[in-house]
């Protein structure tokens, strides 16, 4: 395990599915200062994301990606998608944290839009929009709309899949999860990501897929810390996983 605390070391925090929980992050972040911290998605956030993290917001700066529960009431998707602080959202895009490129993709997949096994449905919002806005549609038009802002988006997986980026954030999980697509598995590929972060299915552990990409899924709210030098060094997956300390989420941060 790696050491943390000090000035020698910088740290980004990761954490899993928060699903509302948001003082543990706070308590973490006062104790540990991470240089970032990247929430998962599924935040679920009964406040809006820039008022529960103001106060933390000079010493680590606040990124995350979307989850699927992100878009199942219209407050939750207010509170990240039209806070101020919209732009932190990583999903399609690479941003430089803490001298580490990160690539993020929220959202899940979801057969209506794209089941990734298959030819996509729809490539892009507009073509859905096309067909979706028309009257007959109308009542569910705008609830389906915020919906599928948490679907994965052919046009935004093959965008991020021309970037260059050294860990890629994920909601959905690669093939190391029962549950997981092959799809992200190439899109890390692509990438040339050396790891993966995801959350959505609650559970914590480290694997490593067949094309070598290592692979980090944490549980319900977990908070993990990455040493960005030892990350940087590190010559297998297991000095990767070794440049980790896992907090174990528990109910006493309820
Ligand atoms: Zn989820």
């Amino acid at each position: 395990m790696a050491l943390f605390g000090g000035d020698a070391f910088k740290y980004l925090m990761f954490v899993g599915d928060p699903h509302g929980r948001d003082q543990h992050i706070l308590r973490s972040i006062h104790l540990n200062s991470p240089e970032a911290v990247v929430l998962l998605g599924d935040m679920c956030f009964e406040e809006p994301v820039h008022h529960i993290f103001k106060a933390v917001d000079e010493k680590s700066r606040l990124h995350w990606i979307h989850g699927n529960h992100d878009t199942v009431h219209e407050h939750w998707f207010d509170n990240i998608f039209h806070s101020p602080w919209s732009g932190r959202n990583l999903h399609g895009r690479v941003a430089p944290i803490a001298t580490v490129r990160i690539a993020g993709l929220g959202g899940v997949f979801r057969g209506k839009i794209w089941n990734p096994t298959l030819p996509p449905r729809y490539e892009t919002r507009k073509a859905w929009q096309s067909i979706h806005s028309h009257k007959r549609f109308a009542q569910v038009y705008e609830a389906s709309k915020r919906k599928h802002e948490s679907s994965i988006w052919p046009e935004d997986y093959d965008c991020l899949a021309m970037l260059h980026a050294d860990v890629l954030v994920l909601h959905e999980a690669p093939t190391s999860d029962r549950y997981g697509h092959k799809a992200l598995d190439e899109l890390a590929s692509k990438l040339g990501v050396r790891l993966i972060i995801h959350g959505h299915h609650h559970r914590f552990y480290c694997d490593t897929l067949d094309n070598g990409i290592a692979v980090v899924g944490l549980g319900l709210a977990q908070i993990a810390r990455l040493n960005v030098s030892a990350f940087k060094e590190a010559k297998t997956n297991e000095d990767i996983f070794a440049a980790f300390d896992f907090e174990p989420y528990t109910n006493r941060y309820e």
